[in-house]
């Protein structure tokens, strides 16, 4: 490791530590405030929590059951806003909800659901109804015992892909977005900031000086405040590991299934990446390291099993493709069950020697723009930089001005703009760019001007704009995180994408 280089006098207003998408939100807002802002992420965006969700934009039925009115209120409210902010990234999903005798009597459920509808005003999405599966089309894929049930709205997100567009619009605005890039050591002097980071593929390490710090580690929250910063925190954190497994697509229709266990909690079923069916969630305490985790056997189980007890095509340990898992950083308010610790998230700010600190726990994908908000108003009266006026709820995210008719018009004017484009490939690029797309392709006549063909529609091009637009350094993060691509490559096709990107890189 070498030694620091000298302080450089710039003075950040912001140091944001964390780039999952509390952070990319954080800095996405105060940067449109005006604001200066540094965000470090030392490994790729979304390189943990934030790439492991379910995926949903919710306001999050079974909160209801824990009183959790504010939380779901807000989320809400901003899922009908973040349907609009990137319509191509998101979507509006239909939930089957089963009736079982074993678990909730079917006037909850009801009762719940109209509370669910009802809760936010000027809600656009449709609202929930009894069905039949007797006639109802999603009654196919179950099992004949299962005769009643609901159907309710909610979103569908490319969560690592919120991600990034948060960081790539924060950076369009003029903020320093740094990824292997670790916050190594920090503390207040003078009234400021000052801060080392570790380039994470050098080793070598820079100082730099911020009037304030956001602490939007998420798993790392609490040690980055005992162990980097050295501060003694009241609050703490309630890492609890959540898994998803992914298998052959197991059934017809684009609804997504919320299936209730007799252990009282929900597993989803979704449609995923079209040929696909992901399957989870569920809720592990954990008391090791924050960092990578995976799924254990036993989850695996109990996620087959969960479904299994109500779909007619059964899934097997075996069917599995793909799996991920996550820790969701939750603020620890001392429930018993890992299920029942709140969602909601709790912001704290420490003003010791004029230098502000504040630390986000807990929090969820859906929530992260008022998350954001609310972190910046409650910096502002000691940061007067943050204090312009909140704007995120109106701008859409890059590639999200998706203009008249909205995806379906966009998809279709793209199609007769380059007809050449096959298919598939013109509808996972607005799927995944928006109108950015045409930055994608740029000059391109024809699919030989896409260059190299690294595996399936994945081409040169659109690599050469996640490297050089979206902080793409390795094959992993345009894989598995940029996109999908990974389920959908073989082996041969994902060493060429290491190759080219290792080339290009060199
Ligand atoms: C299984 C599961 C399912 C979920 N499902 C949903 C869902 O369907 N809908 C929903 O709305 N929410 C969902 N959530 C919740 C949501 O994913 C999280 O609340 C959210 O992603 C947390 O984001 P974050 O930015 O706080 O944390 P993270 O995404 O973990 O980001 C924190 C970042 O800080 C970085 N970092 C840490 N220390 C340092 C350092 N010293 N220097 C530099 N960088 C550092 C880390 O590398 C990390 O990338 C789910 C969570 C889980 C685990």
């Amino acid at each position: 490791m070498t030694t620091p280089t000298a302080s450089p006098a710039r003075i950040y207003d912001l140091l944001i530590v964390g780039g999952g998408v509390n952070g990319a939100g954080i800095a996405r807002d105060a940067v449109g405030r005006g604001a200066s802002v540094l965000l470090v992420e030392q490994d790729d965006l979304a390189s943990y929590t934030s790439s492991s969700s379910t995926k949903l934009i919710h306001g999050g039925l079974r909160y209801l059951e824990y009183y959790e009115f504010r939380l779901v209120r807000e989320a809400l409210m901003e899922r009908e806003r973040l349907l609009k902010m990137a319509p191509h990234i998101m979507w509006p999903l239909r939930f089957v909800l089963p009736h079982s005798k074993l678990v909730r009597p079917a006037w909850m459920l009801k009762a719940g659901l109209f509370l669910y509808d009802h809760l936010a005003s000027n809600m656009t999405l449709p609202k929930s109804r009894g069905i039949d599966f007797r006639t109802h089309s999603s009654g196919a894929a179950l099992k004949p015992e299962y005769t009643k049930g609901f159907v309710y709205s909610d979103g569908w997100v490319q969560d690592s892909r919120l991600v990034v567009l948060n960081a790539m619009d924060a950076a369009e605005r003029g903020a320093d977005v740094r990824t292997r890039t670790r916050l190594i050591a920090a503390s207040r002097a003078n009234g400021v900031w000052e801060a080392t980071l570790e380039d994470r593929a050098t080793g070598k390490t820079t100082t730099v000086r911020a009037k304030a710090l956001v602490n939007a580690a998420g798993p790392w929250v609490a040690r980055l405040l005992a162990d980097t910063l050295k501060i003694p925190n009241s609050k703490s954190v309630r890492l609890v590991k959540g898994s998803h497994i992914i298998v052959p697509r197991v059934y017809e229709g684009p609804q997504a299934y919320i299936f209730q266990n007799p252990d009282k909690r929900i597993v989803f079923a979704i449609p995923y990446e079209q040929k696909f069916t992901l399957i989870g969630t569920t809720d592990i305490p954990w008391k090791q390291e924050p960092g990578k985790v995976e799924i254990a056997p036993d989850e695996v189980s109990y996620l087959c099993e969960s479904v299994n007890r109500y779909l007619n095509v059964q899934v097997k340990e075996s069917d599995v493709v793909w799996s991920y898992a996550g820790l969701r950083p939750l603020y620890d308010d001392a429930s018993a069950n890992a299920s029942a610790v709140t969602r909601d998230y709790v912001l704290d700010l420490d003003t010791q020697d004029g230098a502000p600190l504040l630390s986000i726990f807990g929090g969820k994908i859906t929530t992260y723009r008022k998350l954001a908000e609310h972190a910046l108003e409650k910096l502002a009266p000691v940061l007067p930089a943050v204090g312009g006026q909140s704007w995120t709820a109106q701008e859409v995210l890059p590639g999200g001005d998706l203009g008249d008719g909205g995806f379906d018009q966009a998809l279709a004017r793209l199609r007769r703009t380059a007809p050449w484009l096959p298919e598939g490939l013109a509808w996972r690029l607005m799927r995944n760019y928006g109108s950015r797309t045409y930055e994608i392709i740029g000059e391109a006549n024809s699919m030989q001007d896409m260059g190299e063909v690294l595996g399936g529609d994945l081409t040169s091009r659109e690599v050469d704009y996640l490297i050089s637009r979206e902080w793409a350094r390795t094959a992993e993060d345009v894989l598995w995180r940029r996109s999908k691509l990974g389920l959908h490559l073989n082996d041969a096709e994902k060493a060429n994408v290491e190759a080219y990107v290792g080339k290009k890189l060199a």
